[in-house]
């Protein structure tokens, strides 16, 4: 089963999915800005706008990877889901040590064996649901910095694979810029996660081929969900992430890919420029009818799913 903010769904009902998308995302300081404040109708609004864009593609799955501490809000997407009638997929975990957005985390370790309390916090959310929402999370999302984990982060994949092993769920990751993947894979390794359940993501950033290659060689899955970005500096265009992208498929390695944009629907009281596209330019390209299903069904739902509808033994 999928663990979606509604219930449980059978994979058989769902055709088409997007692998990373967020509909609200909120800075630092946006609960206390009171001239542009969050408005749940306002994101409410624009988070049925941007499904109602993906439909004509038989999306009916979104996995939204918001953190705790980025302005995930549960109520919206289960109200976003019943509205639209996508099922929408919400994580447990935390983004990457970035400026004082983890302060508290580092103030508790002082005083706790964080790693197995933020465990048992992300299990709690996997299985009984976020606060008093009812809402369950469907996944784990982690997060490492540009060109290093730093200590915190490893603290947050220790637990979160703690939290993935016994819950039976899978793991979305965040590579900042597109670093950091071969030693994620290997950290995760030496944590005993199956790599067949983790997506490495922002891979579209990654120009080194090889790299994603070998990670994927590994058995782990890899993310190209970022098209249609274009505010990180540095990173490809839509054009070389393409190139990228059927490069990889030729070489054999289509079904280790998801597809997804990384749009923001609603910047918490602010008006997100994200144009999002679903990336369609893969239709035209004479990709196999299987590989396609693999990168835009297939593969995440491999990852998401906990197997608890499996015929017993
Ligand atoms: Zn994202």
């Amino acid at each position: 089963m999928i663990q979606t903010v509604e219930g449980p769904l059978p994979r058989s009902q769902i055709h088409n999915t997007l692998a990373h998308e967020h509909m609200v995302f909120g800075k630092p300081g946006f609960a206390l800005d009171s001239d542009n404040p969050y408005q749940r109708d306002t994101a409410f609004r624009h988070g049925v706008e941007r499904l109602e864009m993906v439909k004509p593609f038989q999306v009916d799955l979104v996995v939204d990877p918001t953190t705790i501490e980025w302005g995930r809000d549960p109520l919206l997407l289960r109200r976003l889901s019943r509205a639209t009638g996508v099922a929408l997929v919400c994580c447990t975990g935390y983004f990457k040590d970035e400026g004082d957005m983890l302060a508290h985390l580092k103030a508790r370790s002082y005083c706790e064996d964080l790693e197995a309390t933020l465990a048992q916090e992300f299990e709690k959310e996997l299985v009984q649901g976020i606060g008093n929402t009812g809402v369950r999370a469907g996944f784990l999302k982690v997060a490492s910095s540009w060109g290093e984990i730093r200590p915190l982060e490893k603290t947050i994949f220790s637990a979160a694979v703690r939290a993935a092993r016994r819950c039976d769920v899978g793991i979305l990751t965040h590579c900042e810029r597109g670093t950091m993947a071969a030693q994620q894979a290997e950290l995760f390794l030496s944590l005993g996660m199956d790599p067949r359940r983790v997506i490495l993501g922002h891979m579209t950033s990654n120009r080194d081929l090889a790299e994603i290659r070998a990670v994927a060689d590994q058995g782990f899955r890899v993310g190209f969900d970022q098209f249609g970005i274009l505010s990180i500096p540095g990173i490809p265009d839509d054009e070389e992430k393409y190139r990228h992208l059927l490069t990889l498929v030729e070489q054999g390695y289509g079904d280790r890919i998801v597809l997804s944009q990384d749009t923001i629907c609603d910047r918490m009281g602010y008006v997100s420029k994200s144009k999002p596209r679903y990336p369609d330019q893969i239709y035209r390209e004479g990709v196999p009818e299987e590989t396609l299903h693999r990168m835009t069904r297939d593969t995440l739902l491999e990852v998401l799913d906990d197997r608890t509808d499996a015929p017993s033994p």
